[in-house]
């Protein structure tokens, strides 16, 4: 297993000693956890549920909450699910033991989701008890051109409140038990994403605090938890001083604020942005390296925005910029509380920070 060792891990005490920003990193399983931590990460700044129902299992128990019309079925779907969410968050906590980790709710493009093949289709129609006819017409209906923009995010957790219910119960249930078993305070901070207008935030808000108040009742236990959200939509950028009244903290999502901004497809940009690199017509992939005039600007609005609401608001930023150096330099400048990278580049974040830290003082 890796980890910092000898003069390298001297230098970066250094840097932690003269760092201002937190560092902490994407994970959601127990090994990037546990690499994160021994990189030197203080957190989970990000952990991308939909990665969580990808085995065989879980993905048809997903299917059938997709594609059941039945709620009965969808319940029992998520039934299933419950209790695998809440054993993967409390091995997250229990790793993390105490630092914060930010778990963000379902994430997926939806098509993700949906059965592809013939073998698939007939297993979920079996599962379901419906013929393998009806369920193709069932998930033709969902299909979406365009899924990058289509129903991901928080818009999936109004058109399936029962997911969110699902998800929020198993982090608060998960909370309560990793406190227990490590003695340590476990504040969960919810993250949903995707808010474009501040009414997503409030709807999903509000589904998350009416779950928090039933595991309260239900296990007698103290619960402190923050709800927030990503601002990945220019959109969010615009109003943040809006959607700061329901959000405790906000985590810039760049590389869908990037997609978005520029209008390039974060999927289909490589090829072509290499030639315009080549081409001279631009000198960074901003996929890359944080765009500081056009995304880095939004950036900077909504992090005065939000505090101009909030004062003090928790302010993170979890897309691939965050373990660029050029990009942390530029979320020093904006004050931004921390970054937030994959484990293996927890490191090179530390010492960016730093050397951030030095240029700004
Ligand atoms: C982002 O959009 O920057 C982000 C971190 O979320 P994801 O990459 O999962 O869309
Ligand atoms: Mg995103």
């Amino acid at each position: 297993e890796p980890s910092l060792s000898g003069d390298f891990s001297i230098i970066m005490e250094w840097a932690d000693e003269i760092r201002r920003m937190k560092v902490r990193a994407n994970a959601e399983t127990p090994l990037d956890a546990r690499t994160a931590r021994k990189f030197g990460a203080e957190g989970i700044g990000l952990c991308r549920t939909e990665h969580m129902f990808f085995n065989d299992e879980r993905i048809l128990a997903m299917r059938e909450m997709i594609l059941s019309d039945k709620e009965e079925q969808r319940r029992m779907a998520l039934a299933k699910l419950l209790p695998m969410q809440r054993a993967d968050f409390i091995e997250l906590f229990e790793i993390m033991a105490g630092l914060p980790v930010t778990i963000r709710l379902l994430d997926p493009p939806l098509h993700e989701f949906l059965p592809k093949t013939e073998e698939e289709i007939n297993e979920v129609a079996q599962a379901m008890g419906v013929s393998a006819d009806k369920l193709k017409e069932r998930t033709e209906e969902l299909h979406e051109f365009n899924p990058m923009l289509g129903n991901r995010g928080c818009r999936l957790a109004i058109s399936y409140p029962e997911i969110a219910e699902m998800q929020a119960r198993a982090i608060f249930e998960a909370a309560v038990a990793a406190a227990k078993s490590t003695g340590q305070p476990v504040i969960p901070e919810v993250m949903v994403p995707l808010v474009g207008v501040a009414s997503e935030l409030t709807y999903v808000k509000k589904i998350i605090d009416d779950v928090a108040k039933e595991v309260l009742a239900e296990s007698g236990a103290e619960l402190d938890y923050l709800v927030g959200t990503m601002i990945e939509l220019p959109r969010a950028a615009l109003t943040a001083d809006t959607i700061a009244k329901e959000a405790e903290f906000f985590s810039f999502g760049t590389n869908d604020l990037t997609q978005t901004t520029f209008g390039i497809s974060r999927d289909d940009a490589g090829p072509f942005l290499e030639t315009y690199r080549k081409k001279g017509v631009i000198e960074q992939d901003p996929f890359i390296s944080l765009d500081v005039d056009g995304v880095g600007a939004l950036v900077k609005i909504a992090a005065e925005k939000g505090r101009s609401t909030r004062e003090g608001i928790k302010l993170g930023i979890c897309g691939e910029h965050g373990g660029d150096p050029a990009s942390i330099s530029f979320c020093e400048t904006v004050g931004l509380d921390y970054v937030s990278c994959s484990p293996f580049r927890v490191p090179i974040a530390r010492l960016s920070a730093a050397q951030a830290a030095c240029r700004n003082k």
